[in-house]
């Protein structure tokens, strides 16, 4: 009797599994029933498909970026986040250029042909400032890509730093609904603003990366609908998604994390959605649990992001509790990364890792 519910249950996903792989394409509806009527088989079908999907774009190949966490200060006030302004335990610092210049350089001997340079919105690090920075890694490194990750910044400024030589930007869209926007950000911050800078971002020639964190305080399944069409709408080169964690000195200390579970099935959706999207197996997928980042690979992501900065300012990027920054999360450990991913039949390569897209588009 039970098989023949969870038959009746499981198949309309399958036959929406395949809509999705068909068409990359389906209603609010249609997601809103993927998500909520998820199960166990239901997400080995889609992790499969996905897999599938992956390899015919991208083969066995995992490109990995090094991660320059440039300055831990920040004008925003976030409620989510452990490097908000009000967090008054958070210890601050900013790398100099020196200092990133060192880490584009440890980077570059273990593999790396990708930066990303990601902190909190610093004033302190004007257009002049960071165009120097860009200017500075791309005379040294014609051959690799630089990516940045500094948060909303005017159209100007946007263009600027393209021309001084950035390639890519990350900028997660955190969540598409404006009502739940305002519930994860001060009162100045909104969902529009957020979704303007991406259009912006892809209009200047960046290839660009959005994003949302899972399970985030009043996160539904109609607010993950909502994501996913905003995604086939934007059609963002990368997507960047990891369960939302709580961080002790924020206002949402006692939320629950998001789920492994939920944040592996959300990764094989969008690899559906987008069979070209250059998706990572992130950090926080690799806090909550140990091979986190080896479930995301399997689910259908194709890039991981070890931490580049400096060891000792490791410990100061907290955007939430216990995150990961030792072992497979190090740069330095860069070959027990090739070694796991080639323990599930990967291969990590040394490329700047670009997205392969149609060339048409
Ligand atoms: N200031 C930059 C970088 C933000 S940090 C910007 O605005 O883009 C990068 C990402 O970390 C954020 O976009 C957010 O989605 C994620 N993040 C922040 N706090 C988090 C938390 N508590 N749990 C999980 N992810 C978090």
């Amino acid at each position: 009797m039970l098989y023949s519910v969870e038959k009746v249950l499981g198949e309309p996903m399958l036959k929406l599994i395949d809509k999705l792989k068909e068409m990359n394409h389906l209603t609010k509806e249609e997601w809103m029933a993927l998500i909520e009527g998820r199960t166990a088989d239901v997400a080995e079908y889609l992790f499969t498909q996905a897999r599938a999907v992956r390899e015919q774009v991208y083969g066995k190949d995992i490109y990995i970026r090094g991660l320059i966490e440039f300055t831990n200060y920040c004008k925003n006030d976030c409620l989510y986040c452990g490097i908000r302004r009000s967090n008054t335990n958070a210890c601050r610092y900013r790398l100099d250029l020196g200092e990133i210049l060192q880490c584009c350089e440890k980077g570059y001997e273990l593999g790396f042909r990708t930066f990303v340079l990601q902190g909190g919105e610093d004033a302190y690090f004007t257009d002049e400032r960071l165009e120097q920075i860009v200017k500075a890694i791309r005379g040294r490194y014609p051959e690799c890509a630089i990516t940045l990750s500094v948060g909303e910044r005017s159209y100007e400024s946007y263009k600027r730093l393209f021309d001084a030589g950035a390639d890519r930007y990350l900028l997660r869209h955190e969540t598409y609904n404006s009502e739940h926007y305002a519930k994860l950000h001060p009162a100045e911050l909104s969902a529009k603003t957020r979704q303007q800078c991406l259009r912006n971002l892809k209009e200047i020639g960046y290839q660009v990366g959005c994003g949302f964190m899972v399970g985030s305080p009043y996160q539904t399944a109609e607010y993950l609908a909502e994501d996913m069409m905003f995604i086939a709408d934007l059609k963002p080169h990368m997507v960047g998604i990891g369960p939302f964690i709580p961080h002790k000195d924020t206002p949402f200390a006692k939320e629950p994390s998001g789920t492994l579970e939920l944040t592996l099935y959300m990764l094989g959706l969008i690899r559906l959605l987008l069979p070209n999207v250059l998706l990572p197996a992130t950090t926080a997928l690799g806090t909550i649990a140990p091979n986190g980042r080896e479930l995301g690979i399997m689910a259908g992501a194709n890039v991981v992001m070890p931490n580049l900065s400096p060891s000792v300012v490791r410990e100061k990027y907290l955007l939430y509790n216990d995150k990961a920054y030792t072992g497979l999360e190090a740069a330095e450990s860069v070959q027990e990364l090739r070694e796991s991913m080639q323990q599930i039949g990967y291969e990590v390569v040394v490329s700047r890792g670009d997205w392969l897209g149609e060339r048409s588009k």
